[in-house]
Order: structure tokens, then C-alpha cells, then sequence
């Protein structure tokens, strides 16, 4: 746990006593400050209370007594109304800031020179994916690497930091616009598409929430920000524009096609020295990014990462980074990594051992010569685009609790389908939207899975049944993790090898 110092003898009024509350509360306490607590939920007090914390009607208490509230992600700051404790915090002056500005706070409280570095990053697609690639190629690289924020380990429970540390977080908009003060020495947006406009009151908002992971960044920050949307390129132009940050870096997964004059200024200067050798494993206090002050362009194309058209590396060997998208996600990793001083060959290194993240294009096993890819994440048509496009034929699994547009915008990936066996509540309209593509309504996983193998295995060709749904999983499992566990229980019933861990 991370104590958060700051707030020594001063009542803070915690809202929200789901994980991140509740943890938050737990730092406070252990920095000296004097949390009351407060939820809609019965059980939740009451867990609370069991715990020994304060908790107090926050609906009838006197908020003149308290320096800040501390707010669940979960609750609405501004849109579609703030909630009731955000009038209430106005209305008394206070301060409202979320677990992530709390980690800021602690890590601010140490002393200059004391301080672990903090990676952090956000984006509508791909932050799970980022987040766990850096924090497998930093420790790959020997460094102290704590990996948590919005996936896995909440950002307050991860372990107590040490100047050697690296922290690697996960950061959602909602989490962002709880910060004032967060500055990360290395941030990252990976890209953005319209997602929780209802939270943000339209894509404005949104992208403001992202924008604000660079907001606080010192001089020797580095920004890297991906360019293959309007809303990335134009926080990247702003930021070069600015000339405030040490290092503005654009990644992008189609070379030539987004570039844009508002990016002119990321024009390196110092061409030849931006990704130089670089093994310094400088103290902290000493740390100078590997590129401080320099500016530049990754691209991500045709398995090969590269700046301005001279390759940095071949990823065609990376078995778990398939599709453009990853080819994106490690060119982040890429430049992150040499940032914090991680030499060329043992990032690339990282990068092609990374072992993936369950349930996004993971290949749960092989029976044959048929590859079973387990991509439950995929809960809406965009991230099943990504994962159709990466293989040019497939036998795919598809369907559940659909989203607006159902699969629409899919249709000219339809060519790349074998066949299609359709689950869930969506089957029916799956169906008719595929047409002519071949397609058999299976109803259930186990289903699916069995008729998808016997298809795929007739052809006698190398191929691959690919479960990337494009619908959420609330019609037959609790989450797509469940979904995903399923998919990979039917493939190993069949007597499929298991995938070994890289
Ligand atoms: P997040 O944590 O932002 O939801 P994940 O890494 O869990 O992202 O990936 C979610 C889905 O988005 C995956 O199914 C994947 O196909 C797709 N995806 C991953 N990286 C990217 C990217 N850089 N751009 C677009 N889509 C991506």
C-alpha cells in the first residue's frame, strides 16, 4: 500500500466504498489523515464500519469540517449531473480529487531525488494491452516494476515506492478528471474514438479528460501520443505546439496516411540522436529521459517499427502483439522503455518474449493445424475490426448482447470470414446482417466451438477459429472474462494442446 501523506490530522470525505474507495480510505489512514466514509450501499458501510473506518451520512453532515473529497471514479463529476457530493463540495470550497491525484500527492510528499518514476497511460482502446507490454518489457530489462491503476491492482494498493521503482498505471478518463497535480514522467494516450460521451458530455469533454494525463507534466516529461485519429492528432499538435513538454512522440499504425501539418513541429531537430544506444540506469535523481528535448514519429507498419522510414525493429516474431493495433501498442513500448533508459536490444527483446494479456487475441491452443484465438475483450465492433483484419481468413465465433450498430460497420471484413457461428441474444440479427456470408446460428459456446473446429479442421489448411465477438457478454456470462474461460474450456475439451506460456 501506498501511504498518502498530505493530509495529516484533516477530515477528507471518501464517497464511493467500492474497491478504489475503499483502498484510497486504507492510504489515507495510513498517511494520518482522518477519512469518513460514506456509500449508498448498506453492506458497503458496513464493511467499512467492520473495518474500523468512520462512517458518516454524508448527506447530513457538516462539510465545512473537510479539506477535499476524495470521489469513486464511479460517480459522476459533471455529466449527465454531478452528483449530489460534488454540489456539496463546491458549495463548502473543497477540493474534489480521485485515488489517482492521491498516488500524485504521496509520491509529491517524498523527498526530491526519493522519487520513483511513473509511466502512465490511457486512451479508449489498447490500455490494457500498453500497460502490461511496458511492464513486461521493463522488468524483462531488470528494473522494479509495479504494474496496476485501472487493470489489476488498484494504483493506492501497490507496494510502498522506492527511488528504484517504476510504477506503470492504467489511467480511465473518469480517473482523469479526478487529477490536478498527476504528472507522470512518461504519459501516453493511445488513441481516441467516441466512448462515454454520456459521462463527459460529448466528445469535448472526452477528450479533455485524456488530454489532462499531460495536463501537470514537468519539463522532462514525455508525451507520446498516437496520431491515427483527428482527436490524437490534434492533442499532439497542441501539445508540440505548446513546446512545454521535454519530448512530444506520435506513434501511428498507418504510415503517410495521418500525417498533418498541425504535427510539422514534431520535426526532430536532433534526427540522429533521438533513439541513440542508450544504457544509462542513472539513479532517479539523475534520470534524464533518453531522449529529453528531442521530438519525433514512430510508425508501426508491416511488422516492422520504424522512425521516418529506417527500421528500429522487426515484429513479425512477436506471437502475441498479431494486428496493426499491437504493431501500435509496441511502438508505445517501444519508446517508453528507452525513454526510462532501456537499451535497444533488450527492449526489442521484451517486446517479442511479451507472453499477452488474457482474453485479448490470446491463442488459448492448437488442435492440427487449427489455432484457437480467445479475443472476448472485443465487446463492440471496433475491437472486433482489429482482430478480424489481423488474419485474412477465419472461422469466427460472434454474437452475445449487441451494441448500437450491431456489426454494420463490419461488413467489409465479411470477405475475410470462412464462416461465421453466431451466439447469444444477437444471433438472429448477426445473421441477417451477414447475408451471404456463410454463417450457422450455434446458439452456445460449447456449440460454436465444436462446429467451428469441425469447419475449420475439413479445410486441411492452417487456420484459425477466432472468438472476437463484437457484442457484449451480459446475455449468457457475467463479464468477458467469464465469456472468455468458456471459450477456452470448450477448445481444451476438444483435446487441443494448451498454448505454453512464452
Ligand atoms: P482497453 O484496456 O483500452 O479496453 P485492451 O488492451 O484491453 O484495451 O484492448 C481492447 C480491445 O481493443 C482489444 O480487443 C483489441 O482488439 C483492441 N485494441 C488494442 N489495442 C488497440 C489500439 N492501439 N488501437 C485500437 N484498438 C486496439
Amino acid at each position: 500500500m501506498i501511504p498518502v501523506a498530505g493530509f495529516e490530522g484533516r477530515r477528507i470525505a471518501v464517497f464511493g466504498l467500492g474497491r478504489s474507495g475503499l483502498t484510497a480510505a486504507r492510504a489515507l489512514k495510513a498517511g494520518g489523515a482522518l477519512p469518513v466514509l460514506w456509500d449508498d450501499s448498506v453492506s458497503s458501510r458496513m464493511q467499512a464500519e467492520a473495518e474500523g473506518f468512520v462512517v458518516e451520512d454524508l448527506t447530513v453532515a457538516d462539510w465545512s469540517g473537510f479539506s477535499a473529497l476524495v470521489l469513486s471514479p464511479g460517480a459522476p463529476l459533471t455529466h449527465p449531473k454531478p452528483h449530489w457530493t460534488v454540489d456539496k463540495a463546491h458549495e463548502a470550497g473543497i477540493e474534489i480529487i480521485g485515488d489517482i491525484e492521491l498516488f500524485a500527492r504521496a509520491l509529491a510528499a517524498l523527498p526530491e531525488g526519493q522519487r520513483p518514476r511513473v509511466v502512465a497511460i490511457t486512451g479508449t482502446n489498447g490500455k490494457s494491452t500498453t500497460t502490461a507490454l511496458i511492464g513486461w518489457v521493463l522488468k524483462q530489462a531488470g528494473l522494479t516494476v509495479h504494474v496496476g491503476g485501472n487493470i489489476g491492482i488498484g494504483v493506492l494498493a501497490l507496494p510502498a515506492p522506492t527511488p528504484d521503482a517504476i510504477y506503470v498505471i492504467e489511467v480511465s478518463s473518469y480517473q482523469l478528471d479526478l487529477t490536478t497535480t498527476f504528472a507522470p514522467d512518461v504519459a501516453i494516450l493511445t488513441n481516441i474514438s467516441p466512448d462515454h460521451l454520456d459521462r463527459h458530455g460529448g466528445m469535448e469533454g472526452y477528450v479533455a479528460a485524456k488530454a489532462r494525463i499531460f495536463q501537470a507534466q514537468r519539463r522532462h516529461g514525455v508525451a507520446l501520443v498516437g496520431v491515427d485519429e483527428t482527436w490524437g492528432r490534434g492533442v499532439a499538435g497542441h501539445l508540440a505546439s505548446l513546446g512545454r513538454l521535454g519530448t512530444v512522440i506520435s506513434t501511428s499504425a498507418h504510415p503517410g496516411e495521418s500525417r498533418d501539418p498541425a504535427l510539422s513541429s514534431l520535426t526532430p531537430a536532433r534526427q540522429d540522436k533521438r533513439f541513440e544506444p542508450n544504457s544509462s540506469t542513472d539513479h532517479p535523481k539523475n534520470w534524464v529521459p533518453a531522449f529529453a528535448g528531442m521530438s519525433g514519429r514512430i510508425e508501426a507498419h508491416g511488422g516492422w517499427l520504424s522512425v521516418d522510414g529506417q527500421h528500429l525493429a522487426d515484429l513479425t516474431p512477436a506471437r502475441s502483439l498479431p494486428g496493426r493495433h499491437n504493431a501500435q501498442n509496441a511502438a508505445f513500448a517501444y519508446a517508453c522503455a528507452r525513454a526510462l533508459g532501456v537499451s535497444h536490444d533488450a527492449t526489442v527483446q521484451g517486446l517479442l518474449s511479451f507472453p499477452g494479456l488474457a482474453h485479448r487475441m490470446e491463442t488459448v491452443g492448437t488442435l492440427g493445424r487449427v489455432r484457437f484465438v480467445n479475443d472476448s475483450k472485443a465487446t463492440n465492433a471496433d475491437a472486433a475490426r482489429q482482430a478480424l483484419t489481423s488474419y485474412d481468413r477465419s472461422f469466427w465465433i460472434a454474437g452475445g448482447r449487441a451494441k448500437q450498430g450491431g456489426i454494420d460497420d463490419l461488413e467489409e471484413l465479411f470477405p475475410r470470414v470462412v464462416e461465421a457461428f453466431l451466439i447469444g441474444e444477437s444471433a438472429g440479427p448477426f445473421a441477417a446482417r451477414l447475408g451471404d456470408t456463410p454463417h450457422r446460428i450455434s446458439g452456445d459456446m460449447a456449440t460454436a466451438v465444436q462446429q467451428a473446429y469441425a469447419a475449420a479442421a475439413a479445410t486441411g489448411r492452417d487456420e484459425v477459429v477466432l472468438l472476437s465477438p463484437a457484442a457484449a457478454s451480459f446475455d449468457q456470462y457475467p463479464d468477458f472474462e467469464v465469456r472468455g474461460e468458456a471459450f477456452r474450456a470448450a477448445v481444451l475439451a476438444l483435446g487441443a494442446t494448451p498454448m505454453a506460456p512464452s
